[in-house]
């Protein structure tokens, strides 16, 4: 049976982004739901804002889908925080993604494995391969995902609406449903609801990632100043939410699609698949 998909023009998405602006985000999540159905997913690294989206989401429908990217780099708090939150919401869909293990040996093979504290290029490559490309296939099959993006998180996040088309995407709708919550209105969701939080938070943590590439802040400085902390005038961003380019990584991300490919060729036909 073919998929029927829904999709909006910049127009319509525009009327239906002013009309929504100002609504509480369980009305916004109430309407992404009934509109998409099975073609939207929850998209969370399981930060405090990605639990209140999904709190949220399983109150209205109980097996949304949830999606979420193994980079293969994650603390094992995340790993077993995911249990949890399964614990918690059972019925949930969950889809973990995983990097293409071609990409991720080229990769290496080509640097190293801690590349990402060499260059920005090099971090931007790492997080291209093992997060931003398994979640574009991941994309590619969607109507539209829910995001916990906030507008005072980064000066990247100031302008999101929430409900926005996302052209880096295909076209699809993104749904941010928290974009005008401020941390405090996060965090006292989690406690009035008695959510389970990341573990993370207790030891300092305010924005969580890869475990080599996060650490707690210290006073005084900005939430995200705890990801990449020893680059300086690169944006804390991995490319999932807006696009990156710098030259050096483009050039690199060309080389190592071309030899991931290359090797899956030869293994093809060592196989006899060709
Ligand atoms: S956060 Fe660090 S380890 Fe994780 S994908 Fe990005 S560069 Fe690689």
């Amino acid at each position: 049976m073919a998929v029927q998909r829904v999709v909006f023009d910049d127009l319509e998405i525009g009327e239906i982004g002013i009309q929504l602006d100002d609504k509480e985000p369980d009305e916004v999540i109430g309407w992404a739901l009934e509109t998409f159905g099975d073609r939207i997913a929850v998209v969370t690294a399981f930060q405090a804002e990605g639990c209140v989206v999904l709190d949220m989401a399983c109150r209205i429908r109980p097996d949304v889908r949830v999606i979420t990217v193994d980079s293969g780099r994650l603390p094992q708090e995340t790993y077993s925080f995911i249990d949890t939150v399964k614990a918690k919401y059972p019925e949930i869909r969950l889809e973990v993604l995983f990097p293409d293990y071609r990409e991720v040996e080229s990769m290496v093979r080509r640097h190293r494995m801690d590349l990402f504290y060499d260059s920005v290029p090099l971090r931007l490559l790492c997080c291209h391969i093992r997060k931003v490309r398994p979640l574009l296939r991941a994309l590619q099959q969607l109507d539209a995902w829910f995001t916990g993006l906030r507008r005072e998180q980064w000066a990247s996040r100031a302008n999101i609406k929430k409900v926005e088309l996302d052209h880096d995407h295909g076209g699809i709708v993104k749904v941010n449903p928290l974009a005008d919550w401020t941390k405090e209105e996060v965090w006292d969701y989690i406690r009035a609801n008695a959510l389970p939080y990341h573990p993370l938070y207790d030891k300092g943590y305010t924005s969580i990632g890869c475990a080599p590439c996060t650490r707690p802040i210290r006073p005084g400085e900005d939430d995200r100043m705890g990801r990449w902390w020893w680059e300086t005038n690169a944006p804390k961003e991995c490319g999932i939410h807006c696009p990156i380019e710098t030259g050096g990584f483009e050039h690199e991300v060309e080389a190592i699609l071309g030899s991931a490919h290359h090797h899956s060729m030869v293994e093809a036909k060592t196989n006899g698949r060709e």
